[in-house]
Order: C-alpha cells, then sequence, then structure tokens
C-alpha cells in the first residue's frame, strides 16, 4: 500500500531532520557553552545524611526546549562530540565542588559521569588530573562514574587508566550496574569502589520477588568484596523501608531529592533534607 509507504517515509524523514537540526544545535550549544549541571544528593539510608551529588548535564535550548541527557548524551557520542562535552562536564563539576567548599558545604563526594567513549581515550587520566590540578578541586573527592561497557574493551589499559587515577585518590563507581553485558570478572581486579545499581531493579522491590532478591544479593555481593551499593531511583516510602530493611547502605532517588540547580544546595537545605 503505496499510501501508508509514503507517510513511513515522510515520518522517517521528519525524524531525520529533526536529528540533523540537533546535531547542528548540539554543536553550536557546546561551542557556545550552553550546557549546565544539576546535582542530585545521595544520601546515608539510615541517617539520611547527605553523603555526596551526582552531576547531571543539562540542555535548554532556546527554541526546542529542554532536550533530555539521554537523547543529547547519545548524539554527542554518535556525532564525536562527548569527549568535549564530558571535558566541559568535568570542568564544571570540579568549579562548582571548590565552590563548595569555600562555603562550608561539606560532602564526601562528586560523582560525574563519564562515557566510555571517553574513558578510552589515551589521554583520559592525564586529563582529569589536570581538571583537578587547575581547579584546585581535591582529588579525594572526585567519584567517576563508569559502565560495565568500558570493560568490553582492553581490561588492561582499562585497569591502567583506573590504577593511574585511584593512586591520586579519584573512585570509580560502576553506573547502572547489572544491566551492562560484561562479565563479573572484572570485579576481581579493577579498583571500583562503588557499584550503582540501575533503578529498574528497585522499581520493581515491593511487587516482584526476582527484584528483590537481585537487589540483595547484589548488596550481599557488594558487601563481600567491601564495595559500596548505592540504590538509584528510590521514590516511595515503601522502597525505603524495604532498603532500610535489607541493610542497603547508601541512596538516591526523588525520594531524597531531585536534581537541582548548584545555588539550591546551602548548608541549611542540606540539614533540611537529612532531618
Ligand atoms: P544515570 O547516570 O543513570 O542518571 C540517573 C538518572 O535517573 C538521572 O536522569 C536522574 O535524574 C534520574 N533519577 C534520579 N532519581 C530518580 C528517581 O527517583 N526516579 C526516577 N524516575 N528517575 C530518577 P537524567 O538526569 O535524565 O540523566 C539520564 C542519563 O543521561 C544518565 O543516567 C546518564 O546516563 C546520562 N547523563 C547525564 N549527564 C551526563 C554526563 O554529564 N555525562 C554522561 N556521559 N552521561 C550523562
Ligand atoms: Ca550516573
Ligand atoms: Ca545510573
Ligand atoms: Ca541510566
Amino acid at each position: 500500500n503505496t499510501g501508508s509507504y509514503l507517510f513511513y517515509a515522510s515520518e522517517m524523514s521528519d525524524r531525520l531532520h529533526e536529528n540533523q537540526q540537533l546535531v547542528v544545535a548540539l554543536a553550536e550549544a557546546l561551542s557556545s557553552d550552553l550546557f549546565y549541571l544539576e546535582y542530585q544528593p545521595q544520601v546515608a539510608l539510615c541517617s539520611g545524611e547527605v553523603i555526596g551529588f551526582e552531576a547531571l548535564a543539562r540542555w535548554q535550548h532556546p527554541t526546542l526546549g529542554n532536550i533530555p541527557p539521554d537523547r543529547f548524551i547519545a548524539l554527542a557520542e554518535q556525532e564525536g562530540l562527548i569527549v568535549t562535552l564530558g571535558d566541559r562536564v568535568l570542568q564544571l563539576a570540579c568549579q562548582q565542588g571548590c565552590e563548595w567548599l569555600e562555603q562550608g558545604i561539606e560532602f564526601q563526594r562528586l560523582a560525574v559521569n563519564v562515557s566510555v567513549k571517553q574513558f578510552v581515550e589515551s589521554d583520559f587520566a592525564s586529563k582529569v588530573l589536570n581538571v583537578l590540578e587547575q581547579s584546585g578541586f581535591p582529588a579525594e573527592k572526585l567519584e567517576l562514574e563508569i559502565t560495565e561497557s568500558v570493560f568490553l574493551g582492553d581490561l588492561t589499559l582499562a585497569k591502567e587508566t583506573m590504577q593511574k587515577l585511584t593512586q591520586q585518590g579519584v573512585c570509580f563507581s560502576i553506573d547502572d550496574f547489572g544491566t551492562g553485558f560484561s562479565s563479573l570478572l572484572y570485579l576481581k581486579d579493577l579498583p571500583v569502589l562503588k557499584l550503582k545499581l540501575d533503578q529498574g531493579f528497585i522499581r520493581g522491590i515491593t511487587q516482584d520477588n526476582s527484584s528483590l532478591q537481585i537487589v540483595k544479593a547484589s548488596l550481599q555481593m557488594g558487601q563481600a568484596l567491601n564495595m559500596d551499593v548505592i540504590v538509584e531511583g528510590v521514590e516511595t516510602c515503601d522502597e525505603y523501608q524495604m532498603l532500610l530493611a535489607m541493610r542497603c547502605g547508601h541512596a538516591q532517588g526523588y525520594l531524597f531529592g531531585r536534581p537541582m540547580k548548584p545555588d539550591l544546595i546551602t548548608a541549611p537545605r542540606l540539614r533540611q533534607i537529612s532531618a
């Protein structure tokens, strides 16, 4: 049926056109520095105390509106712009971290997402150390979130990069743990401090037994391997109660705080979250 074929083709070309528009806009936004960061608190579950923040990239386009990071990060990766964007994100986060410390806002760690394409660049470690030096942000407060996809490539190289950075105090967490396709072997000899359990698992714990068992097993494994486990996407009191009963250590989610502009994070505000 030609009609539906035409319809399909024109819909596809709409999509293509929209994507091309977005690619151009992305490059422009990078050169005019239009990306900014929001920060989401991470808490110790039993006390509610804020232990750190995750920096999340944001893009508000003047006419296209708010573009979600899932979309523009994927596009930046596809178009070879993710390294430039990632560099900027790291700089912004470290600058913000310094400001907070100057204002007396205490936190253990500031977590920054790193795309696999950034991580595998040969100068990644030295770049990170440069940003730390230039901004004056303490290496011991920087956490880099990587995904399991990093371990599908050259493991020796990944280990080298991680060691260079951990020697200086930077730590690594595995984002979306359990959702990649890599084996768990990497956990044996790579310096991983933290596992971040994807919200897909948390969403199910009050409903289905398999999600619950997966979360339980991950918590046990983390404990056995001496790694912190942080659960992502905690939204309800029921989820919170269940995680507390499982002795889960750390959490991040709308229940404790949404990603927010950095000026909303003040010392009194932190006391409020933990109250
Ligand atoms: P992610 O790293 O897994 O980040 C967590 C996402 O879950 C964030 O979405 C956050 O807003 C959302 N979230 C947190 N708590 C809750 C909750 O309780 N309920 C629900 N429904 N969602 C919650 P966001 O900010 O839209 O980011 C999406 C993804 O974009 C991130 O997933 C990350 O993969 C990517 N991303 C964001 N910023 C960066 C960046 O600077 N660099 C890189 N490489 N990726 C980034
Ligand atoms: Ca993350
Ligand atoms: Ca995640
Ligand atoms: Ca995710």
